[in-house]
């Protein structure tokens, strides 16, 4: 029986980011992946491919509709060929999945297809079409994801009633989706579809979309998606969808218990999604499930046996693949001894729709609702001579700070590339600079980054120097 420092149950970017860093660190390490690609649902059904259909469709949307007013005239019909963009966005998944196989072979770690679950807490049997094995390890790393959750009325038939990862490979436009949930799949993939000429109507529970992030990037989103042609039906709250060949009709009712009915020809079910530790076995080691079906994890992400650790989606906390990763080398460090830190409030959220959202600190609300005394200062998109000359004039940066300190508590963005811009806002947070020292650092001009200075001017003494 082969015999490991470290076993990893899960291949995403939490197991796979864990495996190479115990590598790095000596350990002797083997990865254990029930499909036969390597990634998780980040690299073979999540961040990549809709990222990638992001793109393609964005390129499309500027041929459509911003091409001419750059001066550029394209003679003849512009046609969209669906088939190769899906083609194309499975190219890049592949290529990147690839890439896991190379960093796993570099690193010498041991790459086991088939099921993982625990026979003790130190044995995990590995179950493929082919055998099964059995291994042994001193130290286990539960990295097994989640899956789409869905309403208890609604059947997925993966055909019409679909979640993101049938949306990632239909084989059609959809004439009329209807998405249940505004949170980031729906409005990521919700644009996806519109862009390719979709009727795209978002019902949504909450009065907002993007309810976690601060308000004013849900409003901001809202005004620019509406105008892209999405409608919303917000507080609303859905209760039946039902297929009928090719229709599918879904019934919710709005905050005056009227009824709205809606006929599409598909649905994307996008309210979230479940920790996933079927067939895992958990009991056999001893390992505790809370009752809302997540890994229980101490500040180390160690469960209540004391080799075993979890980490990523399967564990509490926000579900982003950056925060798997963090988790995944945090794991690997404690295990070789060592004593890092992960700071949760500095884990930054992005929605990729464009314009782009991208938040990290507190919201607003939350300052609010601390009680917290802070200053806020905003500046619009549409001042800045880099949007202008894109024509990328939608959106905003905001900075939350201390009242008395100056600090930075939070920043939140909407508009082109902010993605990218989160990540001076986090490492500002990380050294808790002050609004201050953002507003007196040199950005470069013209870009989308001068908003962050001049959104910390505002902050500092209500300053800034182009509005
Ligand atoms: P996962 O990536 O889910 O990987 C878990 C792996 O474990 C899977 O491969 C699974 O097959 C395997 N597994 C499970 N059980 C077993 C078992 N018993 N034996 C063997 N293998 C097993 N996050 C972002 O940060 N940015 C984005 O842009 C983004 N876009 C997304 C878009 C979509 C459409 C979706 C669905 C998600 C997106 N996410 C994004 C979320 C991101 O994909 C997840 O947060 C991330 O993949 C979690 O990583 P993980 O390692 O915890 O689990
Ligand atoms: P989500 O939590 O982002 O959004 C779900 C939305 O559905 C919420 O707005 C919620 O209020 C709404 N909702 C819940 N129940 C409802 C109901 N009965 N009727 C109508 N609306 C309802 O979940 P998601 O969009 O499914 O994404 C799942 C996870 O994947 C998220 O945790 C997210 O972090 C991750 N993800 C991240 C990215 C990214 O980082 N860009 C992209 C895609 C997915």
């Amino acid at each position: 029986m082969n015999t490991y420092d470290v076993a990893i149950i899960g291949s995403g970017p939490g197991g796979y980011v864990a495996a190479i860093r115990c590598a790095q660190l000596g350990m002797k390490t083997a990865i254990i992946e029930k499909y036969s690609t390597l990634g998780g649902t980040c690299l073979n059904v999540g961040c990549i491919p809709s990222k990638a259909l992001l793109d393609s469709s964005h390129h499309y949307e500027d041929a459509m509709n911003h091409f001419e007013e750059h001066g550029i005239d394209i003679p003849g019909e512009i046609k969209l060929n669906f088939k190769k963009m899906i083609e194309r966005k499975q190219a890049v998944v592949d290529q990147t999945t690839k890439g896991i196989d190379f960093l796993m072979n570099k690193n010498k770690v041991d790459v086991y297809q088939g099921m993982g679950s625990f026979k003790d807490a130190t044995h995990i049997v590995i179950t493929s079409e082919k055998e099964t094995q059995e291994i042994n390890a001193k130290n286990i790393i539960i990295a097994t994801g989640s899956k789409p959750s869905s309403l208890p009325f609604i059947t997925i038939d993966k055909e019409r009633v679909i979640t993101s990862t049938e949306a990632l490979s239909l084989s059609e436009v959809p004439k009329h989706l209807i998405v249940i949930g505004g949170g980031v799949i729906g409005l990521e993939l919700g644009q996806v579809y519109r862009r390719l000429g979709a009727e795209v109507s978002v019902v949504e529970y909450m009065d907002r979309i993007i309810p976690t992030m601060d308000s004013a990037q849900s409003k901001e989103l809202t005004k620019v998606m509406k105008k892209q042609g999405v409608k919303f039906y917000l507080s609303h709250k859905v209760s039946a969808v039902d297929r009928k060949k090719n229709e599918v009709t879904v019934t919710a009712t709005d905050k005056k218990e009227q009824e709205v009915v809606l006929k599409g020809d598909y649905c994307l079910v996008s309210v979230g999604r479940r920790p996933y530790t079927d067939g895992l076995n958990a009991e056999n080691a001893g390992v505790k499930v809370n009752e809302r079906g997540q890994i229980e994890v101490n500040d180390h992400l160690q469960t209540n046996v004391s080799n075993i650790y979890a980490i990523g989606d399967v564990i509490r906390g926000a579900m982003l693949a950056h925060k798997a990763e963090e988790e995944g080398v945090l794991v690997a460090e404690i295990i070789a001894g060592q004593k890092p830190h992960i700071d949760y409030n500095l884990i930054p959220g992005v929605v990729y729709t464009w314009p782009e959202v991208a938040s990290v600190g507190k919201t607003e609300e939350q300052l609010k609702e601390a009680g917290v005394a802070y200053k806020s200062g905003q500046f619009p998109m549409r001042a800045l001579g880099r949007a202008r000359a894109s024509g990328d004039t939608d959106g905003f940066v905001k900075i939350l700070s201390d009242a008395t300190t100056d600090e930075v508590l939070g920043v939140h963005m909407v508009g082109a590339r902010v993605a990218d811009l989160i990540t001076e806002a986090v490492t500002a947070m990380e050294f808790r600079a002050s609004a201050e020292d953002i507003a007196r650092m040199s950005h470069a001009h013209p870009t989308y980054g001068e908003a962050v200075k001049e959104a910390a001017l505002a902050a500092t003494d209500n300053r800034s120097l182009h509005v």
